[in-house]
């Protein structure tokens, strides 16, 4: 079986070494020359929207997926007319608008944060009536690790705002001033099977996740089943065939959806080893029609994104339960360029653990309880 990759990252790079001891094969596309794939697998260097570069990508595949949610739309489609793509392109088209996202949750009944859209920047005020301040105002479209936002306290920070922006369309959403970040990961398979892996509770700094711990702790029995409730409406309404992350706030007891990617993600890194079945082998199972595998924890697990920098790789695996993940990309500030996973037989033990790393590790972007650096802000 030959699989094709759009996005040729890291997330393409951990599904093809999670696909090989199944027997599949991989092609990239990525119009990088760099992209770290090209250390495993056959690559195809071009651009998303390079009809001949997609024909070539696309000759002789069973199935394309994708490892990055702004490959556009229509290359998507081209290819669907050729072989088979999933997940499938309705819902890689949701998630890469926020609005269209937001309306999703709010059609199915999902609780989310109050939000407005914002055709352009002269409507803002309409829509912080109904929003109210403090706000976060969002690009609809292309927004990642915390890129095209703004936090709106005060009305001169809505004058400022409106005076500066590009011209494009937005959403604003009311600032939720949650407890803690969630995320489940869910997959579903071609008949329709869904899985669900404990949920997770991550920590950002400037936008970029630093720190996954898994399972979550002090999650509730009933925090779990909302969680997995909506993803499983998400995952029906979409049709939607493979690894789906919802991120949400956990706010008053409640889950708020914030967002979703149509792909594994990075706060599912832990379950290589800290998971029965990892997400990037549940994911292939699941397109490639193959009986989904189990999502259970293997006690607890905490990953840390390496970024900008990483450690000696001889001192990360001095620790004892460290596994250590590098993706072959050259150091630059904000890149994340590998991950550590730190496991467990219990939460209580991988705190200590976790409080026992070396120097490397010791610094506020790893502390177990960042709170939510917005407040701060
Ligand atoms: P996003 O790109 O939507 O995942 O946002 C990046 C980060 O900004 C999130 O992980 C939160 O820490 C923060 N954030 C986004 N939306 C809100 C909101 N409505 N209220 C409070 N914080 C938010």
């Amino acid at each position: 079986m030959s699989i094709g990759i759009l996005g040729g990252g890291q997330l393409g790079y951990m599904l093809a070494l999670a696909g090989y001891p199944l027997g599949l094969r991989f092609r990239f596309l990525d119009p990088s020359p760099e992209a770290p794939v090209g250390r495993i697998a056959p690559r195809v260097t071009g651009d998303f929207s390079d009809r001949a570069a997609l024909e070539k990508f696309a000759h002789g595949l069973e199935v394309v997926t994708y490892e990055f949610e702004n490959v556009p739309v229509d290359a998507v489609h081209f290819l669907a007319k050729k072989v088979s793509v999933f997940p499938p392109p309705g819902a890689l088209e949701t998630a890469q608008d926020r609005l269209r996202e937001k309306q999703l949750f709010e059609k199915l009944g999902i609780p989310t944060t109050e939000f407005a859209s914002v055709p352009a920047p002269s409507d803002l005020e309409a829509a912080l009536k109904k929003v109210g301040l403090p706000a976060v105002l969002k690009t609809r479209r292309m927004g990642y690790d915390g890129k095209g936002q703004w936090i709106l306290k005060t009305q001169e920070d809505v004058r400022i705002a409106k005076e500066g922006l590009p011209r494009l369309p937005f959403i604003a959403e009311r600032f939720v001033p949650f407890t803690r970040e969630i995320s489940v990961l869910a997959a579903r398979g071609k008949g329709g099977e869904t899985a669900f892996y404990p949920l997770v509770e991550n920590h950002h700094r400037k936008g970029i996740l630093r720190l996954s711990l898994a399972p979550a702790p002090s999650v509730s029995p009933q925090i779990q089943r909302a969680a997995e409730e909506a993803a499983r409406m998400v995952l029906e309404s979409l049709n939607y065939v493979g690894v789906l992350a919802i991120e949400f706030f956990e706010h008053d007891g409640e889950l708020l959806a914030n967002e979703m990617a149509p792909r594994v993600h990075n706060s599912g890194h832990w379950t290589i080893e800290g998971a029965v079945t990892s997400q990037f082998e549940n994911h292939l199972r699941a397109i490639n029609g193959f009986p989904l595998g189990s999502t259970t924890a293997i006690g607890s697990s905490a990953m840390i994104n390496l970024i900008g920098e990483v450690p000696q790789p001889a001192k990360v695996l001095a620790i004892p339960s460290a596994h250590l993940h590098l993706y072959g990309k050259e150091p630059r500030e904000g890149r994340k360029l590998g991950h550590v996973t730190l496991r467990a037989p219990s939460f209580d033990q991988l705190t200590s653990r976790f409080a026992s790393l070396p120097a490397f590790f010791q610094r506020p972007d790893f502390c177990l309880n960042t709170r939510n650096e917005n407040e701060d802000s």
